[in-house]
C-alpha cells in the first residue's frame, strides 16, 4: 500500500476508523513498544547501579533516563497517531532496533571501566534477537553491521576523547568478540528469517491447496455448480437463519423434461452437454445471494434467499423460458429441451425436508400436467401451475 493509499484506508488519529486487522496490528505493535520499554527499565536500574557504584556520574543516569523516555515517546506516538502507517515498514523494526543501541552506547562512553562496558555491550546484544523475527538476511545484516559501525564510533570516541578509559588489549578483545557474535547472529538471522519465508509460501500453498480441496467437495465436476452435499448445507443454514429472523427462503426445483430420450437420440455426451448448458443458462440469471447446484442426474435445485413464493414464481418461469430458448445447433438444429419446475417456501418451524417434499410434490404435478411449467406448492397443501390452481 502506498503513502495515499494509506491516508485514505486509515485517516489520522481516528484508531476506530482503522480495519480491524489493522488495529489488530497496531494493538500489537504497542504491545512490543510496552515490551521493549520494559527491557529499559531493567537497564536503567544497571545505569543506576553503575552510578551507585561510581562508575559514572549521576547527570548520566538521567541523560540515559531522557533519553529512553523520548525515544519509546516518540515510537508511541507514531503508532497513537497512525503516522507509522504511512511507512513501508509501519513496525519500525530496523530504526527500534538500531536507536536502542544509542542511549547504552552514551552510558558506554561514560564508563572507566572496560569490564563494565562489556557487559553493557552484552545488552546491546538483545535487541537483534528481536529483530529475527521480521528481518531478510540482508536487512540483518545490514542491521548487525550499523550495530558495529556505531560500536566503532564509540571506540573512536573514547580514543579521541576519554583515552585513559580505554585498556588496551581488552578492548580491542571486546570489540573483536562483538563483530564475532554480531556475525553469528546475522547468519543465524538469516537463516530463520528464510526458514520463516519458506514456511510463508508452504501456508500459501496449503492455503491454495485447501481451496481447492474445498471445491472438489462442495462442486460437480461435471456442471461446475455446487453438488448436491452443499445445497444440503446451504438449505440448513438457510432454514436455521429463517428459523430465527423474518422473512423467508424458497426452492425451486427442476428436472429436464425427457432427458433419456434426449441422451437415447443423441448420445450420452450430448447428454452432458446439454446439462452443462441448462446449468450456465440458470446460474448466469442468478443473484450473488441465491445459490444454485446438481440435485441428481438431470435434476437441479435453486436455493432463494429472502424470495416469498411470489418472487420465486416469477424467477421460475424466467428460468424455464431461458431453458426452453436454448439452442444445440452443434448437436441438432431442432433439438429443444424443456424443465418441469416445482416451487415451494420454506415455513418457519418446518423441517427444511418438508420444504422439499412439496418441492418434489409440485415438480410431480408439472410433469403430470404435461411437463415444461412452472408449479408451485404452498403451505397449505394447494397446488398452483403458474397462475392457475389445479389442486387443493
Ligand atoms: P421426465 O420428463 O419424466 O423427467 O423424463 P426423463 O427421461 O428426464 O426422466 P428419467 O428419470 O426417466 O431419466 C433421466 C435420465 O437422465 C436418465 C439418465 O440417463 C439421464 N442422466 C442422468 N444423469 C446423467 C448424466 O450425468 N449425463 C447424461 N448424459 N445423462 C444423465
Ligand atoms: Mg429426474
Ligand atoms: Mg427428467
Amino acid at each position: 500500500m502506498d503513502t495515499a493509499q494509506a491516508e485514505q484506508a486509515f485517516p489520522l488519529n481516528q484508531q476506530e476508523a482503522l480495519r480491524p486487522a489493522t488495529f489488530r496490528e497496531q494493538t500489537l505493535r504497542k504491545r512490543r513498544l510496552a515490551m521493549s520499554f520494559t527491557s529499559y527499565i531493567a537497564t536503567f536500574s544497571l545505569v543506576a547501579f553503575c552510578w551507585y557504584q561510581d562508575l559514572i556520574p549521576g547527570q548520566v543516569v538521567v541523560q540515559y533516563a531522557v533519553f529512553s523516555a523520548l525515544l519509546n515517546g516518540t515510537f508511541l506516538c507514531l503508532i497513537q497517531t497512525n503516522l507509522n502507517l504511512r511507512f513501508r515498514d509501519p513496525s519500525m523494526t530496523i530504526p527500534q532496533m538500531v536507536l536502542s543501541l544509542l542511549p547504552a552506547l552514551w552510558v558506554m562512553f561514560f564508563l572507566d571501566s572496560g569490564q563494565a562496558r562489556a557487559s553493557f555491550l552484552m545488552i546491546a546484544m538483545v535487541p537483534p534477537l528481536y529483530g529475527m523475527l521480521g528481518l531478510s538476511r540482508r536487512q540483518f545484516l545490514m542491521v548487525s553491521l550499523t550495530f558495529f559501525g556505531l560500536y566503532g564510533l564509540l571506540y573512536l570516541s573514547l580514543l579521541a576523547f576519554r583515552p585513559e578509559a580505554l585498556t588496551g588489549a581488552l578492548d580491542l578483545i571486546q570489540t573483536l568478540a562483538f563483530a564475532l557474535v554480531m556475525s553469528q547472529i546475522a547468519i543465524i538471522g538469516g537463516f530463520i528469517s528464510e526458514l520463516r519465508s519458506k514456511l510463508r509460501e508452504r501456508n500459501k500453498d496449503l492455503g491454495e491447496a485447501m481451496a481447492k480441496i474445498q471445491d472438489l467437495v462442495n462442486m460437480d465436476a461435471l456442471t461446475g455448480i455446487y453438488n448436491r452435499r452443499r445445497l444440503f448445507e446451504v438449505i440448513a443454514e438457510e432454514s436455521n437463519r429463517y428459523g430465527r429472523c423474518p422473512g423467508s427462503f424458497s426452492l425451486c426445483l427442476l428436472d429436464i423434461d425427457h432427458f433419456k430420450d434426449v441422451n437415447d437420440t443423441h448420445g450420452h455426451q450430448a447428454g452432458d452437454a446439454i446439462l452443462r448448458s441448462v446449468a450456465q443458462c440458470v446460474a448466469k440469471g442468478l443473484r450473488v445471494i441465491d445459490c444454485f447446484g446438481r440435485y441428481g442426474g438431470e435434476e437441479f435445485l435453486i436455493i432463494l434467499p429472502q424470495t416469498p413464493i411470489e418472487g420465486a414464481l416469477i424467477k421460475a418461469e424466467r428460468v424455464r423460458e431461458c431453458i426452453e430458448g436454448i439452442s444445440f445447433d452443434d448437436i441438432s438444429g431442432s433439438l429443444r429441451v424443456t424443465v418441469s419446475i416445482g416451487v415451494a417456501e420454506f415455513q418457519r418451524g418446518e423441517d427444511p425436508d418438508q420444504t422439499l417434499a412439496r418441492a418434489d410434490q409440485a415438480l410431480y404435478e408439472a410433469k403430470h400436467k404435461g411437463r415444461n411449467q412452472v408449479v408451485t406448492h404452498d403451505s397449505h397443501g394447494e397446488l398452483a401451475v403458474a397462475g392457475e390452481e389445479v389442486a387443493g
